[in-house]
């Protein structure tokens, strides 16, 4: 079974009705490359850089940082490498940073918040992608935007550090994509606004099933409405796939729920075009999505978005997958 599966190592991922999209594996240290390589990821979909700045007593240099992003774009070159901006705070914590104790980290100052509030850290953090770029096929992803503001400051900043760098005489790529990613519900909603804005959007489930549902991700006790399929979470995602093709920009996945074999058939059906994951989910995604008639579950995804809950919908699932593959 193994060795079948490593036969699609190579491959590109493709469903039984000629669909092409991608698989992408999530990393989270330089380590994860070739591990991501060796599973037939087509790309990283979600780097998170958060382990620069972790587990150490000061912030990371523009250097060091300029030197882990060249590695993992040279290593994974000519796919792409979609790089995060620092997703700090909430549940991670910097020490050395003495940020304010807050009521609900949550929904405090985190992740592009704090680098907009912080612009002397983020600036340093640009410049290091910036360079990097020149070696290989970068994407830049802004966590965490709530409103078209914030977007638009951030890649303002991306652009002065962008013409510093040029006047210098630094090589920069032209054609770096900048992408957001969807984790709160009101840039779902809103995805219209945004998608004129950006190449890309990658949804972050993990924190937009949270703060859809109003649920702390960590929390035990209220754990049962953690539900990636429910007919709220679906709607979203579909508003931001629209949104995108309206403008003709691409969208993927990158929380949990993108390698969940029950979930990846109703979100290829929901017009999803990468889907990245931990990189021990691929070979199997890609062996799934290739039993699966695109065009089909378009129209089951269609009928999910109406019913009532998620047991609805999870029943319907299994029993078309139990009927026809
Ligand atoms: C997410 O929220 O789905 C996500 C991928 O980001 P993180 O898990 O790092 O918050
Ligand atoms: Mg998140």
């Amino acid at each position: 079974r193994r060795a079948e599966l490593a036969q699609l190592k190579d491959r590109p991922t493709v469903s039984r009705d000629g669909k092409r999209v991608e698989l992408a594996a999530n990393i989270g240290k330089l380590e994860d490359i070739q591990r991501a390589l060796d599973s037939g990821a087509e790309g990283i979909g979600l780097f998170r850089t958060e382990f620069l700045y972790m587990g150490r007593g000061t912030l990371p240099s523009e250097e060091e940082q300029f030197a882990s992003y060249k590695y993992a774009l040279e290593k994974m070159n000519p796919k792409p490498v979609v790089i995060r901006t620092l997703d700090i705070g909430g549940d991670k914590e910097l020490p050395y940073m003495e940020l304010p104790k807050e009521a609900n980290p949550f929904l405090g100052q985190r992740a592009l918040r704090l680098c907009l509030d912080r612009p002397d850290l983020f600036r340093t953090q640009l410049r290091a992608l910036l360079r990097a770029s020149a070696y290989g096929n970068l994407k830049i992803m802004f966590p965490m935007i709530a409103v078209l503001e914030e977007l638009l400051d951030a890649k303002k900043l991306l652009e002065e550090e962008r013409a510093k760098l040029l006047a210098e005489g630094v090589r920069v790529s032209d054609k770096i994509e900048i992408g957001m990613m969807v984790e709160v519900p009101s840039a779902a909603v809103s995805a219209d606004l945004f998608a004129p804005e950006v190449d890309f959007f990658s949804i972050g489930t993990n924190d937009l099933i949270q703060y859809t549902m109003a649920a702390d991700r960590m929390n035990e006790t209220v754990s049962y409405l953690y539900q990636p399929w429910h007919p709220s979470l679906l709607r979203l995602i579909r508003l931001v796939i629209q949104a995108a093709e309206k403008e003709g920009k691409w969208v993927g996945m990158c929380g949990e729920m993108a390698g969940d074999p029950n979930a990846i058939p109703l979100l290829l059906g929901l017009g999803l075009h990468e889907f990245s994951m931990s990189a021990g989910s691929i070979l199997s995604s890609r062996e799934l999505i290739g039993q699966l008639n695109r065009a089909e579950w378009s129209d089951h995804a269609i009928r999910a978005l109406g019913m009532r809950g998620t047991r609805e919908i999870t029943q319907y699932v299994q029993s078309i997958r139990n009927g026809v593959t």
